[in-house]
């Protein structure tokens, strides 16, 4: 395969080298070898074109998106993304950009990653970015690495733990020992907060920091958030925050000024990006002070109206992604933020928060609420009252299915008992919210008159049930030709 590797690009840098493969060369320019050409024609199913585009234009119609309606789908913040961005992250001088282009071929990509990251650490209140991270998760694991060569420059080698509430969404403690650190469980207290107690007693001189969800996963803002912040920075521990749940803050409050030292940002959760089908997302990670020289390269600099890539970050930790991270999802970011302006993007949180609640009191009376909190940008109930009339939370949410709506997050967050983590999202109308809660309390109605058809749900989708957990206990990514 020698003769494929590209050995020079156009700027006369390396590109890459592939690695040598163990199958026969093939020239290129000669002719196929004969053992290689088929002998007999190739059947190839043949279709019209106008089967072909019905074919497909049916398949786009079993898909449930949230342009079909609403994606309740909490902690996943499935919001209706304006086209606009679309668009924008569309545009041929993004679209076709090429990352070994020269600095000075690419100063407007350069100046929108420097700009939303600016803007970025200014809705956080932080004090520096990186966009790299090309998730949620990979965020996590690039704050943890900081926060862990953080300590190892100040010669403390004894912190080898991460404190994680009992709520977390499981990629925190995936993570965290993924970076190299065993996770303490810290519990949470009747309210659904952290249990000040609990986390007090845990916290010593081999914890390297805290991961806290705020608005945690529970939809409840941890108020006690500055003697948590307190407790931490006191006894030489950081805070991290997993900020998938921003949706609720920005515009209304900055974690910088809670003390937070590393901060990842779905931007395509809060800032969007469509996503569910597990297309490209970022995770940019934004730190406090204290981690500002630990930051992954290249960082983007602004000197002399020229904008450029830095790699003088000694104490980096280095790249975590090819090249600078999804860019796409960096330029829809920006136009949304862009034309949002400040108080367009009060609006969006307000929005999620008011949605939430209005849609909570419309289900209150039919639901248990394991915690008499106000909620921020989602809520969870439980099915409790519904299983202990024979019907469990995803029967129930099958039956959803069925009146037109997507499920929310079901069993999630693991400390509530037959959990629906509902998140509406501010994108939803009045009327929307309300058909939703019509259906959860028609359902609820179904569990005692006729529980069979609930529990036999879904019953008009092009599926009925399918084995969830099949593939991944089954895992086969080989294809046997
Ligand atoms: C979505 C989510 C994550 C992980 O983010 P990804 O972008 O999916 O990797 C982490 N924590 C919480 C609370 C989330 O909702």
């Amino acid at each position: 395969m020698e003769k494929l590797i590209f050995e020079k690009s156009h700027s006369g840098r390396r590109a890459y080298s592939l690695p040598k493969m163990d199958v026969e060369t093939i020239n290129i320019n000669e002719e196929i070898p004969n053992q290689y050409v088929r002998q007999t024609p190739c059947e190839l199913p043949e279709v019209s074109e106008i089967e072909i585009a019905r074919h497909f234009q049916r398949l786009s119609h079993l898909n449930y998106n949230i342009e079909k309606g609403v994606y309740p789908l909490g902690s996943c913040t499935m919001k209706y993304n304006p086209k606009a961005n679309e668009k924008a992250a569309g545009l041929d001088g993004y679209a076709n950009i090429h990352p070994f282009m020269p600095e000075s071929h690419i100063q407007g990509a350069l100046q929108l990653m420097y700009e939303l990251g600016q803007d970025l650490v200014n809705i956080t209140g932080m004090s520096g970015v990186t966009l790299q991270p090309a998730a949620g998760a990979a965020g996590e694991f690039t704050g943890i690495m900081m926060i862990r060569a953080y300590h190892l420059d100040r010669g403390d080698t004894k912190r080898n733990k991460i404190l994680i509430p009992d709520s977390a969404h499981g990629t925190n403690p995936a993570s965290a020992a993924i970076a190299g650190f065993q996770i303490v469980n810290v519990k949470s207290d009747e309210h659904g907060r952290v249990d000040i107690d609990d986390l007090k007693s845990k916290i010593n001189d081999e914890v390297a920091a805290l991961m806290l969800t705020n608005p945690n996963t529970l939809g409840i803002f941890e108020k006690n958030i500055c003697v948590i912040e307190k407790a931490l920075h006191e006894a030489g521990a950081l805070l991290y925050m997993d900020g998938a749940n921003l949706n609720a803050l920005i515009g209304i409050a900055q974690p910088g000024k809670f003390g937070v030292d590393a901060l990842h940002i779905n931007l395509h959760k809060t800032f969007s990006t469509p996503h569910g089908g597990g297309g490209p997302g970022a995770g940019p990670v934004v730190v406090s002070e204290r981690l500002l020289p630990y930051l992954p390269v290249p960082q983007i600099k602004f000197a002399d109206g020229i904008y450029s890539f830095d790699y003088d970050l000694p104490k980096s930790i280095g790249k975590v992604h090819t090249f600078y991270g999804n860019f796409l999802v960096l330029v829809r970011a920006y136009n949304y933020i862009k034309m949002l302006g400040k108080e367009g993007i009060v609006r969006t949180s307000s929005g999620a928060i008011l949605n939430a609640n209005y849609l909570k009191s419309l289900v209150k009376d039919y639901f248990e609420f394991p915690f008499d909190e106000q909620s921020m940008h989602e809520f969870v109930m439980s099915g409790d009252r519904q299983k202990k009339r024979g019907v469990t939370t995803m029967e129930m949410v099958k039956r959803l299915l069925d009146y037109g709506f997507h499920a929310p997050t079901v069993y999630f967050p693991l400390i509530v008992h037959e959990a629906l983590l509902v998140e509406p999202t501010e994108t939803e109308t009045i009327e929307s919210l309300e058909e939703f809660a019509q259906a959860l309390i028609a359902i609820d109605k179904e569990i005692d008159e006729n529980p069979e058809l609930v529990k036999s749900a879904p019953h008009t989708t092009p599926v009925r049930r399918i084995n969830d957990a099949y593939a991944a206990r089954n895992l086969n990514v080989c294809w046997k030709g």
